[in-house]
């Protein structure tokens, strides 16, 4: 049987972080409400990292363009709102019923990730712009705070395709590979897996989702430790070409019709 089923895994919500403004020191805080152990993966909803760093925007400093103006006819959403989700997109592939974009780094997420919640009236809150550096930098952070060796997930809740319900994903990590590669493995009958590459950022990032809440449960970051290590890669996203998902939501990409 495999070393996994062996894996005893415990879940450590960080309890009783103030509110978080622009300029706050996260790392620092984080250190002070929990005691790091070597392994630990800390996984961090970006709405707080964002907020740190101020990635946040006014929508009274926002000037909607034609575009923007346009979604909102369709959508009904504030056209300053769209055009922050719009700033934020790298590649637009749907503008109804919701603005379905990639944003820097390769992740495609509904909206661009722009939040409006867990923050004042009139505010928006953007992904972090580069999510990878802020989990290297979050990690080397505590790393030099607290002398751990640890992993960082920074996470945020997202939609899915073909499933009602949003679940928690990685959107950066640092300290892990982002899949555990099963390809080569053998099952318990001696086949060869083929195909099998396990997104187990995403996993983590599931139950931390979880643990935080949504509302108001206050709780924006979950130490969980016992993972044993996994090895694999970071191609998390797939490139343009073999997203044939992403393709077939391409009205340029679909064949004209015939008169
Ligand atoms: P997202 O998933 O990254 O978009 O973040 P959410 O808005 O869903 O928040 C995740 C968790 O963090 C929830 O438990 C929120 O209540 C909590 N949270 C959000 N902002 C803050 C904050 O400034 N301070 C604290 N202590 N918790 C926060
Ligand atoms: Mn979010
Ligand atoms: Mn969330």
């Amino acid at each position: 049987m495999g070393k996994a089923i062996a894996m005893k895994i415990t879940i450590l919500p960080v309890k009783e972080l103030p509110l978080i403004h622009a300029g706050d020191d996260l790392p620092v805080l984080l250190a002070e409400r929990c005691a790091l152990e070597d392994g630990d993966i800390v996984s961090i909803a970006s709405s707080v990292y964002s907020k740190a760093k101020g990635y946040t925007r006014k929508l009274t400093d926002i000037r909607p363009t034609d575009r923007a103006h346009r979604i909102a006819k369709m959508t009904g959403e504030d056209p300053r709102f769209l055009q922050s989700i719009l700033d934020a997109s790298k590649d637009v592939i749907l503008e109804y019923p919701f603005i379905l974009s990639e944003v820097n780094g390769g992740h495609i997420g509904v909206r661009a990730g722009v939040d409006q919640s867990n923050i004042e009236d009139n505010m928006v809150i953007l992904l972090p712009p580069d999510p990878m550096k802020a989990a290297d930098e979050v990690r080397d952070a505590l790393k030099k705070i607290t002398g751990k060796t640890i992993g960082v997930i920074i996470t945020d809740t997202c939609g899915r395709a073909f499933r009602r319900g949003q679940t928690g994903n990685a959107i950066g990590w640092s300290g892990m590979p982002a899949i555990r590669d099963f390809r080569g493995d053998t099952d318990l009958f001696g086949h060869v897996l083929k195909i099998t590459e396990e997104a187990v950022v995403d996993e983590i990032a599931g139950i931390a989702n979880f643990v935080m809440g949504e509302s108001n449960n206050g709780v924006p970051a979950v130490v969980v430790r016992g993972c044993e290590r996994w090895s694999g890669h970071d191609n998390l996203y797939f490139n343009k070409e073999e997203d044939f998902i992403r393709r077939a939501l391409s009205v340029r990409a679909r064949p004209k019709k015939k008169e």
